[in-house]
Order: structure tokens, then C-alpha cells, then sequence
């Protein structure tokens, strides 16, 4: 029998905290958690470090063979996770602004997809996660018993990556970094394979007006809850 473990999934798009709560969601449960966001940007960052067309799936593939993107989950680092492209374990460049502009063009690829949610899946099998991404409770973790839809406002959204980025001692217009998530969304929701969408059963929460932590709580809540229904 295949054994149903108490996985929680979080999509949403960008900006939308799933990152933030998705940690301390993790953390007052007692469980991993793992950004795949990650997998896609080491990709696009190996693409842009190496001259691939981003547009070729097939030399992404090759790449990937070449340096294979590897994570390990590890309660004990910040950020919860190690991004590993080959041997070489990747940091700040994951989050850089071109890499950022390039990742929603290579996760669009089906085939660069099967090969990170196989991994995804993977991770998952051996023992209860907090998965984020875009498309956990639609297809990396369907049977997830617990699945949220995290948003928030465009204005919320911009706000918290320019207070995120300032914190790193970058400025950003607004106006551009508005565009720049508006873009990557349209890009996640309208790409034809796993989209990012509101997964059959998740929890929505518009966390516009809540904080990191108010989120967290809720989440906490209804997933104990659910759990001694
Ligand atoms: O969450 P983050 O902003 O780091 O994700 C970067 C990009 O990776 C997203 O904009 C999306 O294109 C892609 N992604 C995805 N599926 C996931 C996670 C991220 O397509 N499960």
C-alpha cells in the first residue's frame, strides 16, 4: 500500500510569500521544506553561464545531464535546502536578476519539468515536506493532504521584493520590478504544461493585508485541524 504521508503543498506566484511561510510553516511542523523554485532557477542560471539558447530544450536537457541539478534537504541551512549543479553548490546567484529574468522561459520546457518533478517526487517519498512552487498540489503532490493557494496584491507583492531587495542593499523602480512579476506570472499561467493554477482542493489565502507570520498561523491551524478531523 502506498503510504500517504501529510505533505504540504504551496503555490501561488511570485513574490507571494509562499517562501517566508513555507519555512516556518515547515519549521512549527517539524518538517523539511524544499523551494522548488530552486531546481529552475540552478537550470537557467547553468543556461546562462553556458550560452544555451533558452529556448532549446534539448541542449537544457543535455546540460542538465552535463551538470545535473541536485538538492538537499537540510533543516540545519537557512534557507532550509542546498542547490547542488553538478558538483558545485549555488547560493546568491540562484536569486540574480538575470537569472530571474530567464527562469519562467526555461521551466516553460515539459521535459526540463518530468526531470525536476521526478526528483521532486522523489524527495517527497521519503518523509513529510513543505513543497512550494507552482505546480505541487496540481501535479508534483496531488494527493497532498494539504494544499494552499497563497496571494496577495501586485502592490503587496512589489512591496515586499523591493523592502527583500533593499534589505541586500539593491534599489529597484518599482515600476519595472511590478512589470517584472506581472511578466513572470502571465508566463507561468499561460505556459500549456503545468500551469501555475489554484490546485483541486487547496486552501486560498490572500495574505495582502497579513503578515509573514499571521499566514503561518493559519496555515499551521488548518493543517492540525485537518489532520484530527
Ligand atoms: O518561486 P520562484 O520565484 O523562485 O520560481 C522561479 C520560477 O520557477 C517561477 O517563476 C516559475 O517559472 C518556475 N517554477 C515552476 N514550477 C515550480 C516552481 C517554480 O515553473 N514548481
Amino acid at each position: 500500500m502506498t503510504r500517504v504521508l501529510p505533505h504540504v503543498a504551496i503555490d501561488g506566484p511570485a513574490a507571494s510569500g509562499k517562501t517566508t511561510v513555507g519555512r516556518s510553516v515547515a519549521r512549527r511542523l517539524g518538517f523539511l521544506y524544499l523551494d522548488t523554485g530552486a531546481m529552475y532557477r540552478a537550470l537557467a542560471h547553468l543556461a546562462l553561464r553556458n550560452e544555451i539558447d533558452l529556448d532549446n530544450q534539448h541542449a537544457l536537457l543535455r546540460l542538465l545531464e552535463q551538470y545535473p541539478v541536485r538538492v538537499e534537504l537540510d533543516a540545519e541551512s537557512a534557507s532550509g535546502y542546498r542547490v547542488f549543479a553538478g558538483e558545485r553548490e549555488l547560493g546568491p546567484e540562484l536569486t540574480s536578476s538575470e537569472v530571474t529574468a530567464a527562469v519562467s522561459i526555461v521551466a516553460a520546457h515539459p521535459l526540463v519539468r518530468e526531470k525536476m518533478v521526478e526528483q521532486q517526487r522523489t524527495i517527497a517519498s521519503r518523509g513529510p515536506v513543505v513543497m512550494a512552487g507552482r505546480d505541487i498540489g496540481s501535479v508534483v503532490l496531488p494527493d497532498a493532504p494539504f494544499k494552499v493557494y497563497l496571494t496577495a496584491s501586485l502592490p503587496a507583492r512589489v512591496e515586499r521584493r523591493r523592502a527583500e531587495l533593499q534589505a541586500k542593499g539593491i534599489d529597484v523602480d518599482v515600476h519595472r520590478l511590478a512589470q517584472e512579476l506581472a511578466e513572470r506570472d502571465a508566463l507561468d499561467q499561460t505556459r500549456p504544461t503545468s500551469p501555475l493554477r489554484v490546485a483541486p482542493g487547496a486552501v486560498e489565502i490572500d495574505s495582502s493585508s497579513l503578515s509573514a507570520d499571521d499566514v503561518t498561523d493559519e496555515i499551521v491551524r488548518r493543517v492540525k485541524s485537518a489532520a484530527t478531523a
